[in-house]
């Protein structure tokens, strides 16, 4: 996505807006081409119906009025044009309800999961800014009203057409002169309504940081995970109301600094350009050629002027186009930003990853976020030999969450370089790698599937169940599955399923680090796997973690020292850098921090 400082700019050529709105188009026309084709087809017929309805129709029966044509001809005409008109209501209805209800949801659908095929590839760094994350935000959001958008510029594009050529042949031979009013009409109602749309769209985007925030209130008003901390701190409640109050004070404000040109630009788009030309100059042009100059019929002032009415309509559709699409153009262009956002973090050589314990070298690695300058991680050089068993510890924020994203390849390193068993982290291919570790975040996520879903982060099969029972009986959870009635095809978190279950904070600590057991990864990464669970179930789990990893390689961040004692090494971080090194004897030994921190905690723990 590019990186822009000015992210309200309007600027785009007519190329540019015609490309991004056959962009869509064509991605629609991919997604349900019987569809598009069907609706332009019945915008084009409604117009051909309306002129045949409304023009050739009508000035046939004034004239047989005014000129007496014989009954029966008039009737017979009337009848003919009566059946086809309802044979186009019938495909009307057909193509509107039916296979719109159809057409429609595939479309979004195939939109939809180009764009979240996108956002799985984008770089973690991306999350980080929050321009890119307005701009990410706006445009998953956005596409399911940019498509209706495009279809709609679709079908009034085809009626535009059709009305301009049906009608305007139709005044090219009546009225020639008349042409030139509407014309002019249509140049001014053009100029001012791109103006119009210009500002609407500069509104919407100056909003979206507060609507965003707003979002965010909303959510955590209705979300369950907020649930507790609402409860339990009710002044968060004023601190959010009083945040709520803030972001609709600057939306009030960014509408009112748009206010006055708005309002001068609708007034000019709707009567000057509009009414003014309608109802003023063309009824006293018309009312002058048929009583003054003599030259028009009774029949033929109606029709003009009911027909002028039409056309001018009609050109309103066709004068809106352009801005409709300008505008259109502006949120699609931020689609394809977002779908042409190339990750940086590639695979250079796309080396298959070999499962064997794995050995990581760092060399030289220092880091800092895209969104701060600082050093985050400061030249630091490890090495970790395969089956190792290292502890990471510090004081929130020493970096630790930090290394293990680095050697996980979320990120790349600013400065130096990590290997992977004696190759670089760029060498293999970037999935492959990832998924060639078992890790369990802090932050894990519990998704709305089965248990086994859960563990296998796959679609389930029958034939993995054994193997997911074996997992979670090492992660401790098996006592808890037996207790339900549907075991591991027990549903979970009850978003969905009435019956669904929500698991404890600890438990589902268990299921996460059972996601572990189950992959069977060369490396196995844990960032304070056993934070929710108690001492005795944490004592077990890391028994048995380890007995399971005897041949891995385990890093693992833990602020419970009693489980850093059973690391081969134990890695002390402070802002950064590595401050302390070596076993669990030797650091007390050296009666550093780790010392230190071992004896505050060593009260609680000593005893397990
Ligand atoms: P630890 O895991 O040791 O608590 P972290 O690696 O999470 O520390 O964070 C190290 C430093 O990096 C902290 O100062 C934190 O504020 C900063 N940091 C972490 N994540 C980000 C991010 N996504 N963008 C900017 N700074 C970050």
């Amino acid at each position: 996505m590019n990186k822009k400082k000015d992210n309200i700019s309007t600027k785009q050529t007519m190329k540019q807006v015609w490309q991004n709105n056959a962009f869509l188009i064509k991605l629609c026309f991919t997604a349900s081409p019987l569809y598009i084709i069907s609706m332009t087809f019945d915008a084009i017929r409604n117009q051909i119906s309306i002129f045949f309805e409304d023009t050739i129709g009508i000035s046939y029966v004034l004239k047989a009025a005014e000129f007496h044509y014989p009954f029966h001809k008039v009737a017979a005409f009337i009848m003919i044009l009566a059946a086809c008109i309802t044979l186009g209501m019938i495909y009307s209805v057909i193509v509107t309800s039916l296979w719109a209800a159809k057409g429609m949801p595939i479309i979004r659908q195939q939109v939809k999961m180009a764009l979240y095929e996108k956002a799985k590839d984008l770089d973690l760094e991306c999350y980080d800014n929050s321009d890119y994350y307005n701009e990410l935000v706006l445009a998953i959001s956005e596409a399911d009203k940019q498509i209706d958008r495009c279809i709609t510029f679709l079908q009034n594009t085809a009626s535009g057409i059709t009305v301009f050529i049906s009608i305007g042949i139709y005044f090219f031979m009546k009225d020639k002169a008349s042409i030139l009013l509407i014309t002019v009409s249509f140049l001014l109602t053009f100029f001012f309504n791109q103006l119009y749309n210009k500002l609407t769209y500069k509104a919407r985007i100056g909003r979206n940081p507060y609507e965003r925030k707003r979002d965010y209130i909303k959510r955590v008003f209705y979300l369950n995970d907020y649930a507790k901390e609402l409860r339990l701190n009710p002044e968060v409640s004023e601190v959010l109301f009083n945040d709520l109050e803030k972001a609709n004070e600057e939306v009030y404000k960014v509408e009112k600094s748009y206010a006055n040109r708005r309002f001068l630009l609708s007034f000019l788009r709707r009567y000057v350009s509009n009414d003014f030309f309608n109802d003023v100059l063309y009824i006293t042009y018309l009312a002058f050629k048929a009583s003054v100059l003599g030259i028009l019929s009774f029949s033929s002032v109606v029709i003009l002027y009911s027909s002028f009415g039409r056309l001018k309509r009609g050109m309103r559709i066709f004068t809106d186009v352009y801005p409709y699409a300008s505008e259109t153009s502006l949120y699609v262009q931020k689609i394809r930003d977002f779908l042409d956002y190339e990750p940086k973090i590639q695979s250079e050589k796309k080396l298959s990853v070999i499962n064997q314990p794995k050995a990581i070298e760092l060399r030289n690695v220092s880091f800092s976020y895209s969104n701060c300058d600082e050093n985050v991680i400061n030249d630091i050089s490890l090495s970790i030999s395969p089956g190792e068993k290292i502890a990471l510890v510090g004081y929130n924020g020493a970096g630790k969450t930090t290394l293990i994203k680095l050697i996980m390849r979320l990120y790349d390193t600013t400065k130096g370089e990590i290997l992977s068993d004696e190759k670089l982290l760029q060498d293999y291919n970037v999935w492959e790698y990832r998924n060639s570790i078992g890790v369990v975040f802090q932050d894990y996520k519990i998704f709305a599937g089965t248990i086994t879903e859960n563990v296998l982060l796959d679609l389930a099969d029958r034939s993995d169940q054994d193997k997911v029972d074996w997992a979670l009986h090492h992660s401790g959870l098996s006592d808890r599955i037996t207790t339900l009635t549907n075991g591991l095809d027990t549903a979970l978190t009850s978003e969905f399923v009435k019956d669904g279950v929500n698991l404890s904070g600890g438990e589902s600590q268990k299921l996460a680090i059972g996601r572990v057991f189950y992959k069977d990864a060369g490396l196995i990464i844990l960032d304070e796997p056993s934070s929710a669970l108690d001492p005795i179930a944490e004592y077990q789990l890391n028994h048995s973690m380890l007995k399971a990893a005897e041949n891995k390689t385990v890093i693992f961040i833990s602020h419970r020292l009693s489980t850093t004692r059973l690391a081969d090494r134990i890695i002390l971080l402070e802002k950064g850098r590595i401050a302390e090194q070596g076993t669990h004897e030797d650091l007390l030994k050296q009666g550093g921090k780790y010392a230190q921190m071992w004896r505050a905690q060593a009260g609680q723990y000593i005893t397990i």
